[in-house]
């Protein structure tokens, strides 16, 4: 019998986790039942600091206790917070699956779409991921920079990765597989899963506000997130100094020419106060930010180097099945 497994990283989600576990239960349920088969749902407790762990743990007892249902519940607790991709992971990780479905914990990817992704699956796709089409509740702020930053994305990388799409998606056993073998530190997983290939499709859909709660996502881990895109996708910013050196060097020769061809024609050197300041301002700033950019890149290597595992989970706190 095929088995589903469906990861859902969970910080600080107590509003909503219990009517998410109610929606995704559910539409497993009917999904099982058309297709003879069994799942298992995977809660990842990314160090949260209410009582999400606390009311996963009732949920839990609640459901497996329960001879009707077709799966079981599975917990993993890690030992702090690691962030949403390294929850993801180490849900990844752990699950058994033959399909494995990772949705956001806040009601925002629509459970009822699991349905077709399966369908998908069954086909014979190793990959389906949501695309959305819209996003409600979201601020303009975060629309924008969203969208700039995917433009970005794909102009400054080589793997095709989709406008718009987030970490709700449905992955083959296979996919999974080759997943894990991916070591990075620094993850993001929307890349590195179209990097693996296979046969991937989307599926696209309207994206609802958070049925309760705030974003777990403020704006330093959004950044962060958008930083690990780039750089573990690109070396164009690395190699932007380059094209600052070339576009100074320009300038100064230009300026050269005129400086020398003034005091020739004139006769007398130009007052050069205020274009030195501007050329040693701007060639310092300029080494300042190709500074910061080997930065980020050595910050990376060194996390890499470092090999520190990716997650910690905490024992006493996961019940797994
Ligand atoms: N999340 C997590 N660890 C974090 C931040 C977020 O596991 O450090 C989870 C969160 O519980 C949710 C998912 O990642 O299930 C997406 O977060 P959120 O909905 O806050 O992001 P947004 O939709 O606002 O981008
Ligand atoms: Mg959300």
């Amino acid at each position: 019998m095929s088995k589903i497994s469906v990861v859902i990283p969970c910080y600080n989600e107590y509003e909503v986790i219990q009517e998410t576990n109610k929606n995704v239960s559910k539409v497993l349920e009917d999904v099982c039942k058309i297709f003879q088969m069994e799942y298992e749902i995977i809660y990842v407790n990314d160090g949260s600091k209410d009582n999400t762990l606390q009311i996963l743990h009732f949920l839990q007892d609640k459901h497996n206790y329960n001879e009707q249902k077709l799966g079981k519940i599975n917990i993993v607790s890690l030992a702090k917070n690691f962030g949403h991709q390294a929850a993801l992971s180490a849900g990844l990780h752990y699950a058994k699956g033959d399909a494995i479905i990772s949705i956001d914990a806040d009601l925002q990817d629509p459970p009822e779409l699991i349905e077709l992704m399966i369908k998908k699956w069954l086909d014979g796709s190793d990959v389906i991921y949501g695309v959305r089409t819209s996003r409600e509740g979201e601020t303009f702020f975060k629309l924008l920079t969203a969208k700039l930053f995917y433009i970005l994305l794909r102009k400054l990388t080589h793997v095709d990765i989709p406008i718009d799409s987030g970490d709700f998606r449905l992955m083959s056993r296979n996919a999974l597989n080759i997943f894990n073998t991916l070591p990075e530190r620094n993850r993001f997983i929307r890349g590195m899963v179209p990097w693996i290939g296979l046969r991937q499709e989307p599926i696209y859909y309207e994206r609802s506000a958070r049925f309760a709660g705030e974003t777990k996502y403020p704006f330093r881990k959004m950044l962060k997130l958008a930083f690990d895109g780039i750089i573990s996708f690109s070396n164009v910013p690395l190699q932007s100094a380059y094209y600052f050196g070339f576009i100074v060097a320009l300038l100064s020769i230009i300026y050269g020419f005129y400086i020398v061809i003034y005091s020739l024609v004139k006769g007398y050197p130009v007052l050069g106060w205020s274009s030195l300041m501007v050329a040693i301002l701007f060639i310092g700033a300029v080494q300042l930010i190709t500074i910061g950019v080997l930065g980020e890149y050595i910050g990376r290597i060194y996390d890499e180097v470092k090999k520190r595992p990716l997650f910690i989970v905490n024992e006493k706190e996961s019940r797994l099945n």
